[in-house]
């Protein structure tokens, strides 16, 4: 069995790798590096409560610091990954300090993109819980709100804003709320969901051109202005170390489908990995699901990555549930609240739910056990699952 794991990344697939390494009896040391400065920590609450204050500090960390050290978690905070020696089986810190590992876990997750050249105040990214701090110190005063982009972070910003009693404006180049993935008709609930709490969205329209104070003019011509402005327009890969090392890159760090690199030696997981057979999941289930496998075929039972990713997204009083993949459908069915894809070839992708956390249960158990289901039972709110579901699912 190896002798020591080193995670670079203290993020969400860091944390679990390490944690469920030790879940998995594993005996050896375990390093886990973070260039942020505190423990490991949840950011989905950072575009959610944390803004409205509905959660606060306490509620960020996973693990206090006694869990790491009950556990035997060598934990190396605000220490940045600068270079890889994989000829030494090295990880050097910007310190100068190099770490040996039997095992490397690349789990640098992701960057945001950014608008402009330079900074500009009152222009702001949500990625970290300092990002979110800035914001909710910025929201405090302000009494206005853009947020850029209609994807999850932009829109659950809007959303928070919106609760806290600012006048929110949403600006995006998509013509639909989280056009990119999820079905027009869930679109379409959070369009209306939004216009209805107030939030002026003005979709279909790109930025031009973001300027101190801060002002944001449009395509069109149209020139808006608040003291907060948020972006959410997307992720870049933190794949640098990888690549610098010669790692096979493509939208992330290329892995199979034991999240094994190009060198048998180092596993990527989480945002910064591109998994063969699913592509770049930006999504904490992927995180945590990629992280146990890696931990579970360090201990040597090899397994591979084979979950139904899903995702949740909370705006307003709507908690959407997304099991599969909306984008990769080609025609979609209502049932009830809900909404069934289907692929091309007629089989179920992905099923989204609002508030109706028991049917995305069971949407997951219809795409895990891949039963046939057809679109007339799905539009059909009388069938029952049920009995197309076997008793007990692996
Ligand atoms: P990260 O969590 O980004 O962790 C990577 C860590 O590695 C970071 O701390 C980074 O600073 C560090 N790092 C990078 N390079 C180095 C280096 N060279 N040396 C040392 N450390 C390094 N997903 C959902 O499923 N549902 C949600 O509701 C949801 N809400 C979200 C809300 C927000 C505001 C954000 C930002 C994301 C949200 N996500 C959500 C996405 C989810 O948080 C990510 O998919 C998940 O965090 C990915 O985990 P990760 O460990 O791969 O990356």
């Amino acid at each position: 069995m190896a002798q020591g794991v080193v995670v670079a990344g203290a993020g969400q697939a860091g944390f679990q790798v390490a944690t469920s390494l030790r879940t998995e009896g594993f005996q050896g040391s375990i390093t886990l590096i973070g260039d942020e400065p505190e423990l490991p920590y949840n950011r989905p609450p950072l575009s959610k409560g944390f803004l409205t204050g509905k959660e606060g500090e306490d509620d960020l960390p996973f693990r206090p610091a006694s869990y790491f050290e009950q556990h035997r978690i060598d934990m190396r905070m605000g220490a940045r990954v600068t270079a890889l020696r994989r000829t030494e089986h090295e990880v050097v810190l910007a310190s100068g300090e190099a770490i040996a590992y039997d095992f490397l876990v690349l789990a640098t997750g992701a960057r945001v993109r950014s608008i402009t050249r330079e900074p500009i105040g009152g222009l702001l990214y949500l990625r970290t819980s300092e990002d979110a701090r800035r914001i909710k110190a910025l929201m405090a005063g302000a009494d206005s709100m853009i947020a850029i982009g209609a994807g999850f972070i932009g829109l659950e910003a809007a959303a928070a804003a919106s609760k806290v009693g600012k006048r929110v404006t949403v600006v995006a180049v998509e013509d639909r709320p989280m056009g990119r993935v999820v079905s027009p008709l869930i679109s379409e609930h959070f369009r209306l969901l939004h216009e209805r709490h107030g939030v002026r969205l003005m979709l279909g329209d790109a930025v031009e051109r973001v300027e101190a104070g801060v002002r944001v003019t449009l395509k069109s011509g149209v020139v808006l202005e608040a003291p907060l402005v948020v972006a959410g327009i997307g992720v870049i890969p933190n794949v640098e170390l990888a690549e610098a090392s010669g790692l096979a890159i493509g939208n992330g760090i290329l892995v199979d489908q034991y999240l094994r690199t190009s060198d048998e030696a180092i596993f990527s997981i989480g945002d910064c990995a591109s998994v063969e057979g699913h592509g770049r999941l930006e999504s904490i289930q992927a995180a945590v699901d990629q992280a146990r496998c890696v931990a579970a075929t360090i201990v040597g039972k090899l397994r591979a990555y084979s979950a139904v990713p899903w995702f949740w997204t909370e705006q307003f009083e709507s908690k959407l549930q997304i099991a599969g993949i909306p984008s990769g459908c080609a025609h979609f069915v209502r049932r009830g609240d809900s909404v069934y894809g289907f692929r091309r070839d007629g089989t179920l992708g992905a099923v989204e739910s609002i508030n109706k956390p028991v049917e995305h249960i069971q949407a997951r158990k219809l795409l895990e056990t891949k039963v046939p289901v057809t679109a007339e039972q799905a539009a059909d709110s009388g069938f029952d699952w049920k009995g197309l579901l076997p008793r007990r699912v692996s």
